[in-house]
């Protein structure tokens, strides 16, 4: 199914959110963020960084207040069309199992092998794959088993580079990930970052220098805002 290009506006409007009655962990949270903006949200564990994207990607939905995508609710909209217009890279990546080339090329069949060694390469994930005793071929196990964090993060991270999404939600692994990998995450951010309406939360404010707004959370709440020079 092909759908009009979009572009990428996006509109948090007082949004609440409870994952247990009465424990609210967003509330009347709102943000507009302009077609092509890159956002970093930073701030403490179990501040609510993780549910604000969580709910972008509409693996939950709001309790109240609504998320437009330019202009429109996205609940009116179908899961496809949020698919095939959203990638995103989860803190507890989920591979299935089955190969590297398999997992990257998820969802998009049509995909060449020279697009997806391209999509690995964007990504600094190449270079760990073809280290593996059968390359692309390798066998992930089962959830992705074989792999360590980062490596999983690396692959979700093609995939979703390969399906070219306008909106792009990374949420780094908080653990188990090590200097080398979040090295290639970082670089990889800055590459594939243009030209796109993009939510990173990340551990270093290194890695989100290049943002153009970065969100600190507390509490479900934006306790400040600024570029990394002003923070
Ligand atoms: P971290 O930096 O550790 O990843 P975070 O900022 O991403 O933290 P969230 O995962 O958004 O934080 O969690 C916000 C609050 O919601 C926390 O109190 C957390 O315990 C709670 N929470 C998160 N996920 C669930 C869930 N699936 N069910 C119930 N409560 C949850
Ligand atoms: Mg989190």
């Amino acid at each position: 199914e092909n759908w009009p290009e979009i572009e990428g506006n996006i509109c948090f409007q007082n949004v609440s959110f409870t994952y247990k009655e009465g424990e609210k962990v967003l509330e009347n949270f709102s943000l507009e963020v302009k077609a092509g903006e890159n956002i970093a949200l930073v701030g403490e564990t179990g501040s609510g960084k993780s549910t604000i994207v969580n709910l972008l990607c509409r693996f939950y939905e709001p309790t109240e207040g609504q998320i437009l995508i330019d202009g429109t609710d996205y609940r009116e909209r179908s899961q496809l069309w949020l698919q095939s217009n959203l990638g995103y890279v989860l803190q507890t990546p989920h591979l299935f199992s089955g190969t590297i080339r398999e997992n990257i090329q998820y969802g998009r069949l049509d995909a060449t092998e020279e697009e997806i060694v391209q999509a690995a390469k964007l990504v600094n994930a190449h270079e760990f794959i073809i280290r593996m005793e059968n390359s692309y071929n390798t066998q992930v196990g089962e959830g992705g088993n074989r792999l360590s964090t980062g490596e999983k993060q690396l692959i979700s991270f093609a995939r979703a580079i390969l399906a070219n999404p306008k909106i792009f939600v990374l949420d780094e692994a908080t653990s188990s990930i090590d200097t080398e990998t979040e090295q290639m995450i970082q670089q990889a951010i800055e590459k594939v970052l243009r030209g796109r309406t993009s939510f990173i939360i990340a551990h270093r404010l290194s890695t989100i220098r290049s943002a153009h707004r970065i969100l600190v959370i507390r509490e479900g709440k934006i306790l400040e805002s600024g570029t990394h020079g002003q923070l």
